[in-house]
């Protein structure tokens, strides 16, 4: 793999408006919020943080537009204005002709899973995000991961390492079929495989696939747009056509979609969940009454559905996300020149490193991926996130976690290049010492999601503690 171009400043295409000071813990404070945190960065209160990139759901800034639509809210229960704003708005990029709103994306998951999945079916996915995940088996089911083997090799240059293996999905339609199989799903960008993209003609043999066989497609679509940005930039044919143009084409070939709109609805928190079937919207609708609410609320304030109908447009701005790409190209470029190990192309929404290769020291039960976030935050108060056997170590098919990543996700329009500069000499310092990193073990460890509630302790203190003389 060549080095990555000497990384250009990305320009950013907003000014500030409002600002939010940054803690500055002293090298105390942090070892002693580490001791408290249990080693497990969750735990960390934001005061304790100085960049904070442990995720970039919904911990965007807003515009000034989509806050001009909160003072705008319309808090009537049923009917809000607000909601027919979200409603043709989601309609108009997707074309799906229900929608129900959801107080996030799990929540659109557990109403979908809870409606279409059951005990003993399959749902395959190019890869499942974590909370996704947990929600198939919360209904008994089989969450079954079909990405190519190329999703699993952090140093290979293939440009849409989150596409799907046709030919293992194949064969797992004919030999299970459709009524094992009662929905199909395709993750955009790849989250749980380092935000890698999925091209068009994947996406257009998976449905046809489905479509042959009856199995309803969904798209998980958080992060919709920038998928379609290197769709966009890479596949042939793509180039002059708009974001919301490629969007659309993957939504007319998909039967409903899922959304974190904590993502690319460029909000705080929301999602949604959207068919083409009405017979499943009804059940949908029976259960967003049971679990979340009215239809026209869904779980959220009123004017938080102002708020995303802006927001999935602005995220469709070819200069919003030329900056957000070019946001994670500069760190990963500013990484690469001192060596940094990376999983590579870099994507979308953060960068990966390569756990493996940059702490070849520690043995898979010294937890190198947590150790290696715990180090980044004792370094320089960057908060990031284990990507690997620790999120998704619960049982599955043997050696079905073979990347062992950490993230550093960047939020949306919060952060600008110095603050990424200051990242990047943070990792760049921790890779100088990697050697010297010790791993960690497990204390604690709940049945479900156990990254976000796990505690750990450093295994092999430097200095024995003997137990003092009685
Ligand atoms: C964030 C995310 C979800 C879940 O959404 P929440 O809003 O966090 O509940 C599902 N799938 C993917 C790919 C995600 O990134």
């Amino acid at each position: 793999m060549t080095a990555l171009e000497s990384p250009a400043l990305p320009f950013e295409p907003y000014k500030t408006k409002v600002v939010e000071r940054i803690p500055n813990p002293s090298r105390e404070d942090r070892e002693r919020a580490l001791e408290r945190a249990g080693f497990n960065l969750f735990n960390l209160r934001s005061a304790d943080v100085r960049i904070d990139l442990l995720t970039d759901s919904g911990t965007g800034a807003m515009s000034d537009r989509q806050w001009s639509a909160i003072m705008l809210g319309d808090e009537s229960y049923a009917g809000s204005r607000n909601f027919a704003e979200f409603e043709s708005a989601v309609r108009e990029l997707t074309g799906f002709p229900h929608i129900l709103p959801t107080h996030q994306g799990r929540g659109a998951e557990n109403l979908l899973f809870s409606v279409l999945a059951s005990e003993g079916s399959i749902v395959p996915n190019n890869m499942h995000f974590d909370t996704t995940q947990a929600h198939v088996r919360h209904q008994g089911a089989e969450p079954r991961n079909l990405a190519i083997a190329a999703a699993y090799d952090p140093e290979s240059d293939v440009p849409f390492k989150g596409n799907v293996d046709v030919d293992r999905l194949a064969e797992l339609l004919a030999t299970a079929g459709p009524h094992r199989v009662p929905l199909a799903m395709v993750t955009l960008t790849n989250n749980s495989g380092a935000g890698q993209p999925v091209s068009l003609a994947n996406f257009r043999a998976v449905a046809g696939l489905c479509r042959a066989q009856g199995v309803p497609l969904y798209v998980d679509m958080c992060r919709w747009a920038e998928n379609a940005y290197f769709v966009r930039e890479r596949e042939p044919g793509m180039a002059s056509r708009s974001i919301a143009e490629i969007g659309r084409a993957f939504f007319d070939l998909a039967d409903g979609a899922t959304m974190s709109a904590k993502k690319d609805g460029l909000v705080n928190i929301g999602g949604f969940v959207a068919t083409r079937d009405g017979r499943v919207a009804e059940r949908l609708k029976e259960a967003l009454i049971l679990f979340e609410g009215f239809p026209t609320y869904g779980g959220l304030a009123r004017r938080d559905l102002g708020a995303i109908a802006v927001g999935l447009e602005e995220a469709t701005d070819l200069d919003y996300l030329e900056h957000r790409i070019g946001q994670v190209r500069y760190l990963a470029g500013r990484l690469d020149a001192v060596g940094v190990p990376m999983f590579k192309p870099i994507g979308g929404h953060g960068v990966y490193l390569d756990v493996r290769r940059f702490l070849p020291h520690l043995a898979a039960d010294e937890l190198p991926g947590q150790a290696l976030v715990v180090e980044l935050y004792r370094e320089g108060g960057v908060r990031a996130v284990e990507v690997g056997s620790i999120m998704f170590g619960d049982p599955g098919p043997p050696g079905a976690r073979s990347l062992e990543l950490v993230r550093l996700a960047i939020p949306r329009r919060v952060y600008s290049a110095s603050h990424l500069a200051y990242v990047a000499d943070v990792v760049g310092r921790v890779y100088a010492r990697r050697d010297a990193v010790r791993g960690l073990t497990m204390t604690y460890r709940p049945e479900r999601l156990p990254h976000f509630t796990a505690r750990f302790a450093p295994v092999s203190p430097a200095v024995e503690v003997l137990p003092r003389p009685a």
